[in-house]
């Protein structure tokens, strides 16, 4: 077992301690093109062997123009999903398919969401502000691409995950971005995370029955929360949840299809 930092784990930090590697690449320039992701120690270079290494940034920006035409209008959001390199947060075998919209195993029998979904909840999440907004808390980091996205629209991101396989995948994978805003977290998001709180957003890439209480708890005074729970209905749906200073604002929209929010952890 690898030694685990202390938690939240800063990722620029993760960095410091780990041996020499090439000078990092920063999200924050637009039209970077993306190289071959840092390799760590265990692991084989992901080498874009697919063609999609050097126009990497077109067919990004195909998949952002797509966005465009599907509704999503967020600016920042559509700026940070044309800035992350997706294809570098799956398994090789599967970077082809890394900017259609689709869904992908990411392992542990866990997906990362399509892009649409990922840009529609990052926008509700956002709700027309075109500043950056606050910390942010999301359940489910799974391989990390959405809290890379987050990362570029919100000031601090605090990212807890369950499992510990994907944690440390996560980890991996955003290494090499250096994104000191980002923590990572194994735990049970369940609870959410106290430390982090007050949020000014709350987004769940994991589907429960309801919305813990710790979530409500965490979030900010005029905060949003968008999570996929089961609705009356039975279905699993999208929610969104406002908090204002008199009580929560409580809004059901489209049907989705998450992953299951389990507690403890793995
Ligand atoms: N945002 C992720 C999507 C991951 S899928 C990405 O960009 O890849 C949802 C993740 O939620 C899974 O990794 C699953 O393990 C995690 N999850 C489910 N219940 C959880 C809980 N109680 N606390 C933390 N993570 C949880």
């Amino acid at each position: 077992m690898s030694k685990r930092p202390g938690f939240p784990v800063q990722l620029d930090r993760v960095t410091a301690a780990a041996p020499k590697r090439p000078a990092p690449r920063s999200l924050g320039e637009p039209a970077a093109i993306p190289q071959p992701i840092a390799a760590p120690r265990s692991a084989p270079v992901r080498a874009p062997t697919t063609g999609l290494g050097l126009d990497s940034q077109a067919v990004r920006t195909r998949m952002v123009d797509k966005l465009r035409a599907q509704g999503v209008c967020d600016e920042a959001v559509l700026q940070a999903m044309n800035q992350v390199p997706r294809h570098q947060f799956v398994e090789s075998a599967l970077v082809n398919q890394a900017y259609e919209d689709t869904s992908l195993p990411i392992g542990w029998g866990q997906t990362i969401s399509k892009p649409n979904v990922v840009a529609r909840m990052i926008e509700l999440l956002r709700a027309g502000r075109t500043d950056k907004l606050g910390r942010v808390l999301e359940i489910g980091t799974g391989c990390g691409y959405q809290a890379a996205v987050l990362s570029l629209v919100a000031q601090e991101v605090y990212s807890i995950e369950r499992l510990r396989g994907l944690h440390e995948k996560a980890r991996e994978h955003l290494r090499a971005f250096r994104l000191p805003n980002v923590h990572l977290i194994f735990g049970d998001g369940m609870v959410g995370f106290p430390k982090g709180a007050p949020y000014a957003g709350i987004i769940s890439a994991a589907g429960g029955e309801q919305v813990p209480q710790p979530w409500l708890d965490q979030l900010a005074v005029g905060g949003r929360l968008v999570a996929p729970t089961v609705t009356a209905q039975g279905q699993q749906a999208l929610v969104v949840i406002e908090r204002t200073s008199t009580g929560f604002l409580r809004e059901v929209l489209e049907a989705v299809h998450f992953v299951p929010l389990k507690s403890g952890v793995a």
